[in-house]
């Protein structure tokens, strides 16, 4: 099979510059473009960046791209690449994704099907099968995705299986959740260290806090899921767990946080600690059912980082007018403390009583929202 591979990590618009650092970080030069976050990589590459990756959505295989603005084109295009340096005899390979963009093919349903088509010529005459009888899939899956824009195709295998943001440890999440991914993205946008104090005042299911309990002891963020390249017979099995091993030694369970989250409805400070047992994380965070208004500390240099209830999402605009004042109220005299607010409120600054240093403009699901940076003064640190 293949030595290298072309490699795309999917991300969310606006977090491609996190994403290409923690590639960067993993030992791979990349590339970034709209979404996307590009590079080349061995098996053990596909593995390493599943398992370690916090803030790319999937790993997928770029298995070759080409100019298509026939059908015939298409058809030719696909059953020309080296299908089966990826696809053994007996694989699954459904078309699971067809995305036409500016494009003159622009019928979604018939690019897949002649993707299809075109895949399955290519697998019956290298493995020597008859042309009229359907392969066999009962083998392991590799989800095919083909996307045209603005009539270059690109054909790729997703590597991934569910979407990385699906860490394992969320078994409930209440009513707004914020993705994991995103949530890991946000930190890194942070100046948080792991030795800093971290306060989430409206933690809901709690993926801030575990998110950065999962950093700050280095643990890898797929450690509690699998993946689709698993089930592929040219990916050993001895590799992969030698990466898991790996990544296990690396892990620092000593270090000392200081990492709490409160919400004022207790149903989610229990879904929040659930979902901490779940990623092994029992003890590591002080979760509590409490009002943000109630919020004091003596503490210096710890880092806010909030996604509270939006007009449209959770709250009445009036309520949430009257919450956003009372955050700026609360936060005000923690004059060290840096904050980090998520939401789509173009109002927030106005309501909170601050104006920001920084806004960030990120996409919430499809949610256009803010990522409001307030910085704390800066006082030397103890050694
Ligand atoms: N980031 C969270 C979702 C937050 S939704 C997650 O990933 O699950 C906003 C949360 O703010 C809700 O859980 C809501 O109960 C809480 N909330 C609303 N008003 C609050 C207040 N005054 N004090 C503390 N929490 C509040």
């Amino acid at each position: 099979m293949k030595e290298t591979f072309k490699l795309v990590a999917t991300v969310a618009a606006g977090l491609e510059s996190v994403v290409a650092k923690e590639v960067r970080a993993l030992g791979y030069d990349c590339q970034v473009d709209n979404g996307k976050v590009y590079f080349t990589g061995d098996v053990r590459a596909i593995i390493t960046t599943n398992l370690w990756l916090r803030a790319a959505d999937r790993i997928k295989i770029i298995v070759g791209t080409f100019p298509a603005k026939t059908f015939e084109d298409l058809f030719q295009g696909v059953f020309k690449l080296d299908w089966e340096a990826y696809l053994p005899l007996g694989a699954a390979f459904p078309i699971t994704k067809a995305k036409c963009v500016k494009s003159r093919l622009h019928n979604e349903p018939s690019v897949q099907a002649i993707t299809k088509k075109a895949v399955a010529r290519k697998l019956q005459q290298v493995y020597h099968r008859p042309e009229g009888v359907p392969l066999q899939e009962s083998g392991a899956a590799f989800n095919i995705e083909v996307s045209l824009v603005k009539d270059k195709a690109t054909l790729m295998i997703d590597t991934s299986g569910s979407s990385l943001f699906k860490r394992g440890y969320r078994v409930a999440k209440g009513g707004a959740p914020i993705k994991e991914n995103m949530a890991a993205a946000i930190l890194a946008l942070t100046n948080w260290f792991p030795d800093k104090p971290l306060v989430d005042p409206t933690c809901g299911s709690g993926t801030f806090c575990i998110e950065a309990a999962l950093i700050g002891m280095n643990i890898a963020p797929g450690f509690n899921r699998s993946f689709a390249f698993e089930a592929w017979p040219w990916v050993d099995q001895s590799l992969i767990q030698a990466v898991r091993d790996a990544a296990e030694m690396e892990a620092n369970y000593d270090i000392e946080l200081d990492i709490s989250g409160f919400d004022i409805d207790g149903r989610m400070i229990a879904i929040a600690e659930q979902n901490a047992a779940e990623a092994d994380l029992t003890g590591v965070i002080t979760f509590k059912q409490m009002r943000l208004q109630d919020f004091r500390t003596t503490k210096q240099n710890g880092v806010i980082v909030a996604n509270p209830p939006y007009g449209e999402r959770l709250l009445d605009d009036k309520a949430v007018d009257i919450l956003y004042n009372e955050m700026g109220a609360t936060f005000a005299p923690l004059k060290t403390w840096s904050q980090f607010i998520l939401t789509s409120d173009e109002q927030f600054e106005r309501h909170f009583g601050r104006v920001a240093d920084k806004k960030r403009k990120l996409y919430n699901g499809t949610l256009k929202v803010d990522l409001y940076h307030f910085y704390g003064q800066r006082i030397k640190r103890q050694q």
